[in-house]
């Protein structure tokens, strides 16, 4: 059943300011339109509207868009357009019923590679950002049917010429050894253990992570940028491939590494949510699942692994047999959802906060330039 739509209808109202108590609607609006307004800045609390399919804030002065709107997962429809955005927030990717995103006419130069992750998306209008080129996880996706990119300044057949001649003094400096760790972690869904706490908790968390454009593979801070150039509707267009490690040079390279077996660095277990190396061991229960879990490490084995990594599972393993479960810690990953955390909403109306001070500011405006305030 379709819930009925209710709409907040707020355009050209000169409003410079979203109360944090926009919150306190819940669930009670579908479409919210605050176009054509003097906003620079939207409320986190935004992300306490459960029920938004479309929401319209174009034509504003918006710098950012509070990350934790993607907790407003059945959004469909977001028009942004005629702001002055520079980014995205990657956690974007949580939003995966979203059909339309407008940027158009905003000041983004790069658009994050989990965009290409909203597997709904159908349209994508980025005109006149200074966007150079694309993440080549956008081209996976299916349903996209309509990317408007005019006016973006593009890469052209002679900045891929001058990439791929680059690649031949190419260093490549190889992940930390924490990434390291982190990687075998997250690929083999591995509990952290008290002697390898080096933040890896929070290192490990889903907002942290990327992935490997080529095999999926989890990467932190270290990667190889790889270029390849596509031809749509005679545009050239270059993307960009983000690498955990040297999966291919050369486009003959990059062809026959597609005929390879799976790669080394591919997760074992693929798992869209991230990380969820907690609770894996509860007391009880962790004989059982030591069991299940060294089998299916001796198996992983027989995949070719790094001689780091395999001295890292062969530590691992012995210390997990030593610990026996008493020492596994669970971590407090919000992997569930994976979205960021709300803020709590708190009634400010009596109070003499921070917020009562830029709301009187508002009204003093009122008078001037008829600015005002949301509630
Ligand atoms: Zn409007
Ligand atoms: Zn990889």
């Amino acid at each position: 059943m379709q819930t009925k739509r209710q709409a907040l209808l707020l355009c050209s109202r000169n409003l410079i300011l979203v109360s944090p108590h926009i919150g306190f609607l819940g669930g009670a609006i579908t479409d919210l339109e605050l176009c054509h307004n003097n906003l620079r800045i939207l409320p986190p609390e935004i992300g306490y509207l459960k029920n938004l399919q479309k929401a319209n804030f174009s034509n504003n002065k918006l710098e950012t868009i509070p990350t934790t709107l993607s907790n407003c997962y059945k959004l469909r429809e977001l028009i942004c357009n005629n702001n002055r955005l520079t980014s995205l927030p990657s956690s974007f990717k949580f939003l995966q019923k979203l059909q339309v995103i407008d940027l158009g006419q905003n000041r983004i130069s790069i658009l994050p590679q989990e965009l290409g992750l909203i597997s709904t998306l159908q349209d994508l209008d980025i005109r006149e950002n200074p966007i150079k080129f694309f993440p080549s996880e956008l081209f996976r996706l299916k349903t996209l049917h309509r990317l408007e990119a005019s006016g973006c300044p593009l890469y052209t057949e002679q900045d891929y010429n001058t990439f791929v001649e680059e690649l031949e003094n190419e260093e490549y400096s190889p992940p930390s050894l924490k990434e390291l760790a982190a990687r075998v972690l997250y690929r083999h869904q591995a509990p952290i253990l008290k002697h390898m706490q080096m933040n890896l908790e929070s290192y490990l968390h889903p907002s942290n992570t990327s992935k490997c454009t080529f095999c999926s593979g989890p990467l932190f801070e270290s990667c190889v940028i790889r270029w390849r150039k596509v031809v749509k509707d005679n545009t050239l267009l270059l993307l960009q491939e983000k690498h955990c490690w040297r999966h291919w040079d050369s486009e003959l390279d990059r062809v026959s590494a597609l005929f390879r077996c799976k790669e080394w660095t591919a997760p074992l277990v693929l798992d869209p949510s991230g990380y969820k190396g907690d609770g894996l061991l509860s007391r009880k229960s962790s004989r059982s699942s030591l069991v299940v879990r060294r089998s299916s490490l001796v198996r992983s084995r027989s995949n070719s692994f790094s001689i780091l990594e395999q001295a890292f599972l062969k530590k691992s393993l012995s210390n997990l047999e030593e610990d026996a479960g008493e020492s596994l810690i669970r971590i407090p990953l919000q992997v569930e959802t994976g979205v960021d955390t709300l803020p709590p909403l708190i009634d400010r109306r009596k109070e003499k906060g921070p917020f009562n001070v830029v709301v009187q500011k508002a009204r003093q405006l009122r008078h001037t330039r008829s600015a005002t305030s949301l509630f």
